[in-house]
């Protein structure tokens, strides 16, 4: 390259093009350009014909193109490359663009091939391990002709809606998903309950040490609406059983959810994990009226409008989100035991319960009962449980919902 007065800054407003800056400068006819390359022509990922046609291109503007040539290393002293055959080419600015690797916490995180780049599978961009996906540069993804995608930023932004999509399905349209369970949860909390009264299986088997710990008929205090059992030495066997989901809520929803100290998740910075498009809930009132519905999306397009601009604007993201909506959604990883979860259930299988709690609550018994049918037996609201035991049979009071939800409980249909 001709000797011209590079400058730093400059170079990174002309985005990385010497022709550019060097045209603004007005020094355009007095620089020479090279490209070396080891490549047979630019681009052969997309092929010869659009190789040529930049090739074409390039020798148009006046720069020289040096193809299969490899850089053995660089002489910064002399300002000189040094390349594999023994020659030299001088210049004044270098953009040289070093072997790709991936950052050595991806090398080193067990998911990397020996080339130090994460195999993943090219649909889905899962990773070898359950859960964990990998997009953008660590990732090596064959192509036909033996090639590899190219490690480009229109990839790695394809890839994360591609992550982002399946992420959000993982729930499979559920507001709560079951993704772990105590193992062998059912003779687990029947072996505690017996350690606890000090009985031997054959005193207590399973079956009935089960039905002592939950059904409400042996067990008074499944009929409290306070949370009392906990202080019970026998209820506690119901600690060692425990239940993990994946959620979607409404922020206005986690807010409730969170009242539930006892049953504790991971919840999401909301800075780190709040997107361009609008994620937000739509409460069931408002999707039954199209004129509301309208309404209520175009305010949230608004918020997102506002968060996105403060942004471009240079705010912090921690101080943009403040203008998201309580709709927001929030995406969290939830544990508790059963002896807290009871009580969860209880109060939030109620008709008076917050709509996304209760569709939460009623899919987290659904799934219980699939896996544990026997721990399940006696899970529902307190009018289940109290009906025909213990009066009233509505705890609500004036806020009774009116439908008698204890003669079909779990199959019931809601109307808001
Ligand atoms: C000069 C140049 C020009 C380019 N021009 C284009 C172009 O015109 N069009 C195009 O599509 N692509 C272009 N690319 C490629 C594009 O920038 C990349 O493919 C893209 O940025 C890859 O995105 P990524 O998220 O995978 O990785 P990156 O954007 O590299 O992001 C990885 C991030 O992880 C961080 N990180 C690394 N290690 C750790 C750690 N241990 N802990 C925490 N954080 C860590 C890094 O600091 C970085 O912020 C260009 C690249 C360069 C260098």
């Amino acid at each position: 390259m001709g000797r011209v007065e590079w400058r730093r800054r400059a170079i990174r407003r002309d985005r990385g093009h010497p022709g550019a800056f060097a045209r603004r400068r007005g020094v355009r006819d007095r620089t020479t350009i090279d490209i070396y390359t080891p490549e047979p022509f630019p681009m052969p990922t997309a092929g010869p014909v659009l190789g040529q046609a930049l090739a074409g291109m390039l020798a148009e503007r006046g720069i020289s193109l040096h193809t299969e040539t490899s850089i053995d290393r660089i002489d910064p002293h002399a300002n000189q490359l040094v390349l594999t055959d023994g020659e030299r080419a001088g210049y004044d600015l270098l953009l040289g663009i070093p072997p790709h690797r991936a950052p050595e916490v991806a090398r080193t995180s067990g998911l990397a091939a020996e080339t130090g780049f994460l195999p993943v599978d090219p649909a889905t961009l899962a990773t070898a391990v359950d859960g964990i996906f990998a997009i953008g540069d660590v990732t090596a993804i064959p192509i036909a002709g033996g090639k590899f995608l190219p490690k480009a930023g229109v990839f790695a932004h394809a890839e994360a809606e591609v992550v982002a999509e399946r992420v959000a399905a993982e729930l499979g349209g559920r507001t709560s998903r079951l993704i772990a369970a105590t193992p062998d949860a059912e003779r687990i909390a029947a072996c505690a309950l017996r350690a606890v009264l000090g009985l031997s299986e054959r005193e207590m088997d399973d079956e009935r040490a089960l039905d002592e710990l939950l059904n409400p008929a042996r067990n008074r205090y499944r009929l409290e609406t306070l949370n009392v059992g906990v202080h019970s030495p026998m209820m506690r066997a119901l600690q060692h059983v425990s239940y993990t989901f994946c959620k979607k809520l409404s922020h206005t929803a986690d807010s409730q959810d969170q009242r539930h100290r006892m049953v504790p998740a991971s919840r999401p910075l909301l800075a780190a994990t709040s997107c361009p498009d609008p994620d937000y809930i739509t409460p069931m009132l408002v999707r039954g009226n199209a004129e509301v519905e309208d309404f209520y999306h175009q305010a949230m397009q608004e918020a997102w409008q506002a968060r996105n601009q403060l942004l471009d604007r240079g705010v912090s993201p921690s101080s943009a989100v403040y203008v998201l909506p309580n709709a927001t959604a929030v995406r969290l990883v939830e544990t508790g035991s059963l002896l807290h979860l009871l009580h969860k259930w209880t109060m939030r299988t109620c008709f008076n319960a917050q709509e996304e709690i209760y569709a939460a609550s009623m899919e987290e018994l659904e799934q219980v009962r699939a896996a544990h049918p026997r721990l399940a037996r006696h899970l529902g609201p307190p009018c289940y449980l109290r009906h025909g035991l213990a009066y009233p049979v509505c705890t609500e009071g004036s806020h009774f919902c009116g439908v008698r939800v204890w003669d079909s409980f779990p199959a019931v249909e809601r109307k808001l």
